[in-house]
């Protein structure tokens, strides 16, 4: 595998691999990797000629009183892990690299973006579009790899894509989790052993949400409810949100109709962490959440 820090570096490698006929697979991340990065790394290796991915810790996602300067990190370890993925190529450029002024031009995706992680973020996305569209500018054609883990995030760069005819082919991956069901994240780091315990409520909340729609409940807001109060029994967790929205454009919705694929989705804070987690449900005419 080769490190690359700058941009006319990683371009010459794509470039050269496209002209030679091969197909780019790319993967955009923050770094330390986990199960979840791995398991983009491997979808990319399976279908591409050239796997590259992207490591980089955006400034302009973070919020001024967010954890920017305490983000993980493990440049030697991510290198390891990436290696033994089968990435071609990490693609790890500094700040100034990728800012070398204050930008004047920002992408910002409305509508999508005013709710959930929105709502308490109000610069994130923006900052997410921004950097996604210049590595998109700068890795080129490609299918680029995002985890539902962030299903409000990868909705956002399909529109983004979808809206600036963008030459790339955005595929969604499954969530990957530890086996209390914890969702695997880089800030999973920052838990204590009670937090980490505590974390558990997430996917606990998510699998109710699930049984109850696979019972055949439809409204919306019994589901939230349920939720709700499963987050409220967590003495370590203090809810952000919970919505149930329908997943093409996150718009709340009161009743989960068949047929339409929704997502409930949640924020929660445990400690200095903030976490969180999605189900996808569709409810079938016959009961059950495919
Ligand atoms: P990050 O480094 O946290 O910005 O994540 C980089 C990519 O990995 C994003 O597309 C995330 O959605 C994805 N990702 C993070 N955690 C998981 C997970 N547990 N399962 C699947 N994908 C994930």
């Amino acid at each position: 595998m080769r490190t690359v820090t700058t941009i006319a570096a990683l371009r010459e490698i794509t470039d050269a691999a496209r002209h030679a006929g091969c197909t780019v697979g790319f993967v955009p991340t923050m770094g330390f990797f986990h199960e979840g990065h791995v398991s983009l790394m491997r979808a990319a290796r399976a279908d591409h000629d050239l796997v590259v991915v992207s490591l980089f810790v955006n400034p302009t996602q973070f919020g001024p009183n967010e954890d920017l300067d305490a983000y993980p990190r493990d440049a030697d370890g991510d290198a390891r892990v990436a290696t033994d993925a089968g990435v071609d190529v990490l693609f790890a450029p500094s700040a100034a690299e990728m800012y070398p002024r204050p930008p004047l031009t920002t992408v910002t995706v409305s509508g999508l973006t005013a709710r959930l992680c929105g709502a308490s973020r109000p610069q994130h996305f923006a900052g997410v579009a921004t950097v996604v569209a210049k590595l998109f500018s700068i890795v080129g054609p490609c299918t680029a790899y995002f985890g539902d883990k962030d299903f409000q995030q990868r909705q956002v760069i399909r529109r983004m894509v979808a809206d600036l005819d963008l030459p790339v082919i955005v595929v969604g991956c499954p969530i990957v989790r530890e086996a209390d069901g914890l969702a695997m994240s880089s800030r999973n780091a920052y838990l204590e052993p009670a937090e980490r315990a505590a974390a558990t409520v997430l996917s606990r909340a998510l699998r109710c949400a699930r049984t109850l729609v696979d019972g055949g409940e439809r409204d919306a807001e019994t589901v939230r409810a349920a939720v709700v109060e499963i987050i409220a029994a967590e003495p370590l967790a203090r809810l952000e949100y919970a919505e149930v929205a329908r997943a093409d454009d996150l718009a709340p919705v009161a009743r989960l109709d068949a047929g339409v694929e929704h997502v409930v989705a949640l924020a929660v804070v445990i400690g200095r962490t903030r976490l969180i987690d999605n189900a996808t449900l569709t409810p079938s005419a016959s009961g059950v959440a495919l």
